[in-house]
């Protein structure tokens, strides 16, 4: 499975499923949003997530599984067997990784640089150097089960693991005939950092890696497919939200209908984005009522700013998803969902704009929700980027 075919499954409702196996992670980026180091404790029993993911059946199942952290791959045998479950059922699952396990040993042992710095280094020895680095057993059982592995790399990931050390890796993994790609991340078009590492995957994999090309933001890597809509001058003005597509398993093993990292901390979970828990739930109760609610269906057509100020009790206040959070508790909101979003009528009215969502493709979904200038990347074979130094995406 490529990943413009994933990304362009992302503004369907319940195509696809974010389950975050563990918050440990043994990298310490700078900017980790889930708060993931090794000493972490917190994740989701692997019995519940095993049962939850048995319960996907052939007729009702998630399109994709994403497995993400902390660092998924510090469960590598849970991760096989739940990727062998899903694709029982017919699902596919991708896996993101921080990379922790192609250090290499001088790497390991403090000699790593930073950012464009080691760019050169990375050009020239990776495919010389490609044999090397070995990739644990058990690691690369797990990795040969996934259908897309994609790996994380942004100025904070190189100063853990060099890029040569995750380009090598990366050969590696597609020699096994695994479908790859690169999750990228910068502070925006204009960013050096962007244009270095983009040019560096494209000479490296002769533009037969594509990437998926984010702006910094505050939240976790669950929510690096997609990023709420920001809200303009007319709060009544329609401004959907794409991250209450997708469910997400929280560390805790409740479900979230939304994937924005501080939501899925929080407790207790608003009642609107409250999908379940994998003790108790299976998938077709999840997905049931991430589909059929109307105040879900609301905020993925016209957002919850809109709902709050058009049918809400008035009290919302505060930024987009504080307005969002609110609305559990606001019966007049939820009565004018009911109203406009019940029912067939609704059901409609959600499917039209998934539909309107995906209709220019993977590369329509980055330049919404991504990095626009970059978007073409997330298709393999996109344009070459230009031989000139600092590429010009203003
Ligand atoms: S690899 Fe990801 S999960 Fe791990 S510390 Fe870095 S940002 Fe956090
Ligand atoms: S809190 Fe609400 S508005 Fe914010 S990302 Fe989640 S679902 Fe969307």
């Amino acid at each position: 499975m490529e990943l413009a075919e994933l990304v362009a499954r992302r503004p369907f409702p319940a195509a696809g499923l974010l389950l975050g196996l563990t918050r440990r992670c043994p990298l310490s980026c700078a900017h980790c949003s889930t708060g993931s180091d090794l000493f972490t404790r917190e994740e989701p029993d692997g019995a519940q997530l095993e049962r939850f993911v048995g319960s996907f059946s052939t007729e009702n199942r998630p399109d994709v599984v994403m497995l993400t952290g902390g660092e998924p791959l510090l469960l590598p045998v849970l991760t096989e067997r739940l990727s062998t479950l899903a694709r029982r059922a017919g699902s596919r699952t991708a896996l993101l990784s921080g990379m922790f396990f192609a250090r290499s040993r001088s790497t390991r042992s403090g000699s790593a640089q930073s950012g464009s710095a080691q760019s050169g280094s990375a050009r020239s020895g990776t495919r010389r150097g490609r044999r090397g680095g070995a990739i644990p057993p058990a690691i690369l059982r797990a990795i040969r089960s996934v259908d897309h592995f994609s790996a994380s790399l942004d100025a904070h990931h190189e100063r853990e693991v060099p890029r040569a050390d995750v380009f090598r890796a990366l050969h590696r993994i597609r020699d096994e005939g695994v479908a790859v790609s690169f999750h990228l991340t910068g502070t925006g078009a204009s960013d050096p950092y962007l244009a270095d590492i983009t040019r560096a995957v494209e000479r490296e994999f002769d533009g037969r890696v594509p990437c998926l090309v984010n702006e910094v933001r505050p939240f976790g890597r669950a929510a690096s497919w997609a990023r709420p809509a920001r809200t303009g001058p007319d709060p009544a003005a329609a401004s959907p939200c794409s991250m209450a597509a997708w469910p997400v398993v929280a560390f805790d093993g409740r479900v979230l209908a939304c994937c924005n990292q501080d939501t899925v901390d929080r407790r207790p979970v608003p009642a609107h984005l409250d999908l379940g828990h994998i003790g108790v739930d299976d998938w077709a109760t999840v997905r049931g009522r991430a589909l059929e609610s109307p105040v879900l269906r609301m905020l993925r057509t016209v957002g919850p700013t809109h709902l709050a100020a058009r049918y809400g009790s008035g009290a919302g206040t505060g930024s987009y998803c504080e307005g969002c959070r609110a609305l559990g508790d606001d019966e007049a909101a939820a009565a004018g969902a009911l109203a406009v979003a019940g029912g067939a009528a609704g059901a409609l009215l959600d499917l039209t704009a998934a539909v309107r969502g995906s209709r220019e493709g993977a590369q329509g979904v980055v330049r919404r929700h991504g990095c626009a200038a970059y978007a073409p990347l997330v298709v393999t074979g996109g344009p070459p980027l230009p031989e000139t130094e600092g590429r010009d995406v203003r």
